[in-house]
């Protein structure tokens, strides 16, 4: 391979050399004719034989001479303006191939025009280098998250399966026990089931299937399903929720997000407290608003919400996984809605989400 390189580099030269010589004889052949004709006929000169045999020694060696400067001088111009740069970029493929996305190509001086375009070209590879980092970043963080996620739930329900082995149990504790295993499986399945959606959602494997619906209904529906938690817990559920409010969307993942929007919203609400869902609607967007009077969060863990296995309050981490409002993100986006958050600690959380609607005349 070395060899090859040497080989093409002499071959180059000689190439360049050849060029540069053609190019210099037929200028200097050109002038000397040119003079030699000066010479003879204006000014009335003859040359001899030997006069003429030495001009055409010394034109020979011109060229000889002025084609090798020509060809020294390209050479460090092609060296300087070319070859650097390329190898350059060349050896920081070769790094990014390696798995070493820190590196950069540095700036070449402006020596020529060409040393300008090789610098957009260092830009957009130090860009490329960038992105390429941030994604590595990414996957290794989701990797360790998960794992981590995973850890919990599997050492609980190790912890509970050696406790079920012991002989002479009660009933009482056995059953309590036993709960406890299936909880930590139901967790490692919520967490599964979610991360297989995002993922989905995310490689776009999943395409949303819209169809038209009364999103009141379907918030009523959703609604319903926390009967229980909410009386359970002891929470007030207040509705406002507006009539004929028809969007055209893909009905079960719009579903993820009301779920996730709702079990947050008891999740974080203490006994006594309010939760209120609303639809409303103005001229293009159906606006649900989901807002409780439950524990709230600061403005830096406002900030995270939305980002992947981020749980702001660590007092409820045991039942969620910090999935949820990634997911809710995703399938807004994907519906080209928009979703905000209002929260202020020790008061309360509220979610707005808009969504186009379809008017009734379109309908
Ligand atoms: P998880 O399933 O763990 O709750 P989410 O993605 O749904 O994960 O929520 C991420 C974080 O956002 C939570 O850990 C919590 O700190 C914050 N959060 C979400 N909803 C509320 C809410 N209604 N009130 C207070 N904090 C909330």
């Amino acid at each position: 391979m070395k060899n090859d390189n040497k080989y093409s580099k002499v071959l180059l030269a000689l190439n360049n050399y050849l060029v540069f010589f053609l190019l210099a004889a037929f200028l200097i052949t050109c002038c000397t004719m040119l003079f030699v004709t000066v010479l003879t006929k204006t000014l009335g000169i003859t040359l001899t034989e030997d006069n003429l045999a030495v001009a055409a020694k010394l034109t020979f060696a011109n060229v000889v001479f002025l084609s090798a400067v020509f060809t020294l001088i390209d050479g460090i111009r092609r060296k300087l303006t070319v070859d650097r740069p390329v190898e350059q970029i060349r050896q920081a493929a070769q790094k990014i191939t390696e798995g070493d996305f820190s590196v950069r190509v540095p700036h070449a001086k402006p020596i020529a025009d060409l040393n300008y375009k090789f610098n957009d070209i260092a830009d957009s590879f130090n860009k490329m280098a960038e992105e390429l980092g941030s994604v590595e970043t990414l996957r290794t963080d989701f990797i360790a998250n998960v794992s981590h996620e995973m850890k919990t739930p599997l050492a609980v329900m190790q912890n509970y399966g050696t406790l079920l082995q012991a002989p002479d149990l009660s009933d009482e504790k056995r059953i309590e026990y036993a709960k406890g295993i299936s909880e930590g499986s139901r967790r490692m399945a919520d967490m599964m089931t979610n991360i297989l959606k995002l993922n989905r959602l995310e490689n776009q494997q999943i395409f949303p299937q819209a169809a038209e619906f009364d999103l009141g209904e379907q918030l009523c529906e959703c609604l319903l399903q926390y009967e229980n938690v909410w009386e359970q817990a002891g929470i007030e559920l207040e509705t406002d929720i507006a009539e004929d409010v028809r969007v055209k969307a893909d009905e079960e993942l719009l579903g993820l997000v009301w779920n996730n929007l709702f079990s947050n919203a008891f999740k974080f609400t203490e006994a006594g407290g309010t939760v209120s869902v609303s639809l409303t609607a103005d001229e293009k967007y159906a606006i649900v608003m989901v807002k409780d009077t439950g524990c709230g969060m600061t403005p830096e863990v406002g900030a995270h919400i939305f980002e992947k296995f981020y749980q702001g309050d660590t007092s409820h981490s045991a039942q969620g996984n910090g999935l949820g409002l990634a997911l809710v993100k995703r399938v807004v986006d994907i519906m080209q809605g928009d979703i905000g958050v209002e929260s202020s600690v020790g008061a309360g959380t509220a979610f707005t989400v808009r969504i186009r609607r379809v008017k009734d005349d379109v309908a």
